[in-house]
């Protein structure tokens, strides 16, 4: 591969960032590959220092612990239960390759049984006019598929869930049937038909 020219500006750029950024990171930057980027580093005299990276020694125990509370908590959270910076959270999670297989964390939600339906009537995310939703970060979750997911498993992608009882605040699972888009359309019509609509 050919050499980079690096400009006076890119060299500048790169002292000031050594120490802030990965290689990878670095080399994303100035578009160069890892190799040519450490060739540089190097040629150049530029010591990357690494105590950034290794200032926390993660023990076996913590190691266990962060990989079961993994889907339970937010980077930044688990970055304060191990007293570390999220950086060198992120860091040991690819290093050791761990990796959310939810990334919904629990959230404490309510509900009232009415008696005579059986529904869940949710009482704690109620601010939307829909189906109540929580949101994390900048992700919006539906209550509904969280408690579909939790007593019935995982959703398959593209498929919706359908009420049976016709109350979308109802977060009762035993209520909820997985369907797929296209049938919402037909389920309606039928059901015009039914009170003799159309
Ligand atoms: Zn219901």
């Amino acid at each position: 591969m050919k050499a980079k020219e690096w400009t006076e500006n890119e060299f500048k750029k790169l002292k000031s960032l050594a120490n802030k950024k990965t290689i990878r990171e670095l080399s994303e930057i100035f578009g160069v590959t890892k190799g040519q980027l450490q060739y540089k580093l190097k040629k150049e005299k530029i010591i990357k220092k690494r105590t950034l990276w290794c200032k926390h020694r993660w023990t076996k125990g913590e190691l266990k612990k962060l990989k079961n509370i993994i889907n339970d908590y937010t980077n930044k959270q688990l970055a304060k239960i191990f007293n570390v910076t999220e950086v060198m959270l992120i860091y040991k999670l690819r290093q050791e390759k761990i990796k959310r297989t939810s990334n919904i964390k629990p959230v404490k939600i309510m509900w009232r049984v009415d008696k005579k339906t059986g529904c869940w009537i949710c009482t704690s995310h109620t601010k939307s006019v829909d189906r109540p939703i929580f949101t994390r970060g900048k992700k919006v979750f539906s209550i509904v598929r969280v408690m579909y997911e939790k007593e019935k498993g995982k959703i398959p992608k593209g498929m919706v869930i359908r009420h049976t009882c016709d109350r979308k605040d109802c977060i009762n699972p035993s209520h909820m049937v997985l369907g797929h888009p296209k049938d919402n359309h037909k389920i309606y019509f039928e059901k015009l038909k039914k009170k003799g609509l159309i």
